[in-house]
């Protein structure tokens, strides 16, 4: 069967199914078969125009044309990246330092959960350990985003089919003395700890550690690492015909922001914008992808009091230290990408995207 004419008929069969799919697609919607969601660390707008000045007066963000807000408070005014994360990956408010677990601490089905039931394959980039608080809030349940070597053992529990970061140590170097590659390698993962092992894995799984905890700044010499995981794991991925979820986090975003060091903060989004170039690229030739880019919170209150695309400097100003309660940009590519225009929750995040995959999903 032509493959337009199966979603029509099953579009029919889903209306009247007993199950009653009350938050699926509209009709004339088919699902996407591929989402992939970006979060820039601590990404506010200013964020993205301090990149955008960095990088002369150019983004690839520039491309996308469906643009909203997402209000990022959790059981605070002011979340975290645990409570931001699992807003995000699970559709609730949290309190912050949550990993995948809603306000009372019970563990909430995540996204990547959700699209292994339905037989995607899943993966997980990041710029941080692996096991770090947004990354982990997409596959962990654990009361709090410090135990480290507690999200690791959570990695073990599922069937991720890609994950590329740092946090090796969490793996290999436990407190138990239990070696989680090995138990990886049981599991029938390849493992990868430089980007050439990687670039060498001809199908996954495979678990790419590639620092002991966090890789470096791109200032301090990462490189294209990011762009580089983006699309060795695209080609991962996307060899599975069912097709595939993954979450890419460009995290120290953030902590350019924590640190009040414009250049820290402006070369990380530039190089968190490469990578949404490779996805975007993916996403144009493909045509089934979603692609969903947004931030879990703003950092440090960033203000930008003069500057020159010509030679790219900056005059910052920062209101802290720390995340501010400020809404965060949404930008969306590909099918379905209407539905994150406007004003939304960051929790509507993850219904629109199940929405968008035609998973059945009952808000509470
Ligand atoms: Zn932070």
């Amino acid at each position: 069967m032509k493959r337009l004419a199966f979603y029509s008929f099953l579009a029919v069969v889903l209306m009247f199914s007993a199950s009653g799919f009350s938050l699926t697609v509209p009709k004339g919607n088919r699902p996407v078969k591929n989402i992939i969601l970006m979060i820039g660390d601590g990404m506010g707008t200013s964020a993205v125009y301090a990149g955008y000045t960095l990088n002369h007066g150019h983004l690839n963000l520039e491309r996308i044309r469906n643009i909203g807000f997402s209000k990022t408070y959790s059981t605070a005014y002011v979340t975290d990246s645990g409570a931001g994360g699992t807003a995000i990956s699970t559709g609730n408010k949290t309190y912050n330092g949550a990993i995948g677990v809603d306000s009372t601490g019970k563990p909430a089905e995540t996204i990547l959960e959700w699209a292994e039931e339905y037989g995607k394959a899943t993966g997980l980039v990041a710029t941080c350990a692996i096991t770090h608080a947004t990354p982990a809030s997409f596959i962990s349940h654990q009361a709090s985003r410090s135990d480290y070597e507690l999200i690791a053992l959570d990695f073990l529990k599922t069937d991720i089919d890609v994950f590329i970061g740092g946090g090796r140590n969490h793996f290999a170097k436990r407190k138990d003395g239990v070696d989680l590659t090995q138990k990886l390698k049981e599991k029938g993962y390849s493992l990868a700890y430089t980007m050439d092992e990687l670039r060498n894995v001809k199908k996954g799984p495979v678990a790419a550690l590639l620092d002991t905890v966090h890789p470096v700044k791109w200032l301090e010499g990462r490189g294209n690492m990011l762009t580089e995981s983006v699309n060795e794991a695209i080609r991962l991925l996307s060899s599975d015909k069912d097709g595939f979820f993954m979450m890419v986090e460009g995290s120290q975003i953030d902590w350019g922001g924590h640190d009040n060091n414009i250049n820290y903060l402006a070369t990380e989004m530039v190089d968190f914008d490469k990578a949404v170039g490779a996805a975007l690229d993916f996403a144009m030739k493909d045509g089934e992808t979603l692609v969903v880019i947004t931030a879990d919170h703003d950092t440090g209150g960033l203000g930008l009091n003069g500057g020159s695309f010509e030679t790219g400097e900056i005059k910052a100003g920062f209101t802290g230290t720390n995340h501010t309660g400020v809404m965060v940009p949404v930008f969306a590519f590909g099918p379905q990408s209407e539905m994150f225009s406007g004003f939304q929750e960051n929790t509507d995040l993850f219904f629109k995207m199940m929405n968008a995959f035609g998973f059945e999903v009952k808000r509470k």
